[in-house]
């Protein structure tokens, strides 16, 4: 880690506890401001990195799904080229869903078609957390489109969706240090403002960003009124 301690990492607790979907189903009641990030999150964190194949001599047969609130899954490599069959169709449509869910049984693989029509959440499979960073409620009807059917983005640790002007926001993307110097600037004085990392700090702290590695930061965008925001993570 960096020469200082991270603030969003001090923030960000491992996730531990119980899945509990029932509970994260009927409660979209959403922390505030800094509460969800510094108090435990409700649902056991479970990396399944699936195995999905190698990615050479794939026809793509059908356009993948869109996800209203996650509109580039390929070029965020959370949904990638494969041709293993989807353990919950039972077909294999040329891409499959290869990043984090919650969930409390073992690990199958699913397509992205079965996490947009809804096929994940009927198995109780959860690709965000259903608690909400940095900000505002959303109304529930999307933050079930966030946490049940949108790809997972590829957080170190808990999968927060922010929100701002009452709506769940899109995701941009993964952020290092060029993102936040460049064209996501904005995010990067969101994040050290949320954060309260102190001015002298504020260059280091975003210099020690990296989109591939730790800490990282993700970066949304209100539909709203277009601002950007994020938090940041470290593993
Ligand atoms: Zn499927
Ligand atoms: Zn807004």
């Amino acid at each position: 880690m960096g020469k200082f301690e991270l603030p969003g990492c001090l923030a960000l607790q491992p996730a531990v506890g119980k899945f509990d979907a029932r509970r994260a189903r009927r409660s979209p009641s959403l922390p505030t401001k800094q509460s969800s990030r510094s108090k435990h999150a409700p649902l056991e964190w479970r990396i399944a990195h699936v195995s999905i194949g190698g990615t050479n001599n794939i026809l793509v047969m059908d356009p993948l799904p869109k996800f209203p609130l996650f509109p580039n899954p390929v070029d965020e490599g959370v949904i990638e080229k494969s041709k293993v069959t989807c353990d919950f169709c039972n077909q294999s449509r040329g891409y499959m869903y290869s990043t984090n869910v919650y969930r409390d049984s073992t690990e199958s693989v699913i397509c992205p078609w079965c996490i947009a029509d809804g096929t994940g959440e009927k198995h109780r499979i959860q690709f965000n957390d259903s608690q909400v960073s940095a900000g505002e409620q959303y109304g529930t009807e999307e933050l079930g489109i966030a946490v049940w059917r949108t790809p997972g983005i590829s957080a170190l640790q808990a999968n927060y969706w922010l929100a701002c002007c009452g709506r769940a926001c899109i995701y941009r993307g993964a952020a290092g240090e060029s993102e936040l110097k460049g064209k996501w600037k904005e995010a990067a004085s969101f994040l050290v403002e949320d954060l309260a990392v102190s001015a002298e700090e504020s260059d280091s702290f975003i210099s020690d960003m990296s989109r591939d590695g730790s800490p990282r930061a993700y970066v949304f965008q209100c539909q709203n009124c277009k601002k950007l925001l994020a938090f940041s993570d470290c593993d």
